[in-house]
């Protein structure tokens, strides 16, 4: 079995570092000209990367909380390759502090919604919109295995991830005969900028969640990206509205 994007067009958001950039990595490897989002301008010199290895991508710079700057975006990639077969809405944030609800602030609770659930359905709206035009196309959406179970100290976090799956059901009965397939993943921790800064911001309780993982180790970013590009396949022809958790066996007890 081997999956090819020949001829696709791949939307990856939050793509400079962690999982977004080990999956437009993979896209473009698989064939795939791939748009590279993201708010940092590190995004760039991703691109460059892979273009300088022959491969069809661009860099996007965009804040995914906002619907103008999406719709730019979006309207970026069609500009560019003509069509927007494919996307991956990876961007997720946590909140400044990790503290009991009563100890945590409004803005902070905001800010981590406005990017992780209303990006998701920021990018959502305008993939929607190119994909309907091609009566076909895949979205994954990004949620976490904080999507799936209660984790102290990060309410904000874990409540925009099972947001992230309730958007993820419905918009896949929306768009089921219109042959757009909509997936969710749920990563668990894995060796990325953002785990690493988690490390460093409070080691001890890092730890305890490290070696909670039944498989005795972190995931890598290509561990999750692999499972994207199967969703996004045919292979995946069948599976719609469904949440893939890619964590270790953490959320299986
Ligand atoms: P990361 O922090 O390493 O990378 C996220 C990228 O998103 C960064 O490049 C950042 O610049 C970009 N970004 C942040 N805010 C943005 C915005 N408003 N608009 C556009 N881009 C923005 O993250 P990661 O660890 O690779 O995680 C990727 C996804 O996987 C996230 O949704 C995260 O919640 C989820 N996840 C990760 C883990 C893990 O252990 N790494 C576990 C569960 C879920």
């Amino acid at each position: 079995m081997e999956i090819s994007f020949n001829e696709k067009v791949v939307l990856v958001t939050g793509a400079a570092g962690g999982i977004g950039w080990a999956t437009a990595r993979m896209f473009a490897e698989s064939g795939a000209a791939v748009a590279l989002a993201d708010l940092s301008e590190q995004v760039d010199a991703r691109a460059k990367e892979l273009t300088e290895k022959g491969y069809k991508t661009i860099a996007l710079h965009c804040d995914v909380s906002k619907e103008e700057d999406v719709k730019r975006m979006v309207e970026q990639v069609v500009t560019t390759f003509g069509r927007l077969d494919i996307a991956y809405n990876n961007v997720g944030i946590h909140a400044s502090v990790r503290k009991d609800l009563a100890e945590t602030e409004g803005w902070d609770f905001d800010h981590v919604l406005s990017v992780n659930l209303r990006g998701v359905w920021n990018c959502m709206k305008y993939e929607l919109i190119e994909m309907k035009k091609l009566a076909g196309g895949a979205i994954v959406n990004c949620s976490s295995q904080g999507g799936l179970v209660g984790i102290a100290n990060i309410d904000a976090y874990t409540a925009s991830k099972h947001g992230i799956l309730g958007l993820t059901k419905s918009a896949a009965l929306e768009y089921a005969r219109q042959g757009i397939r909509i997936n969710a993943i749920c990563p668990g921790t894995c060796e990325t900028p953002m785990v690493k800064h988690a490390i460093e911001m409070s080691p001890e309780h890092m730890a305890r969640v490290i070696d909670a993982i039944p498989l005795g180790r972190m995931g890598k970013p290509e561990e999750i990206a692999s499972m994207v590009l199967l969703l996004c396949s045919d292979y995946a022809g069948f599976a719609i509205g469904q949440t893939w958790a890619m964590d270790g066996g953490y959320t299986v007890m």
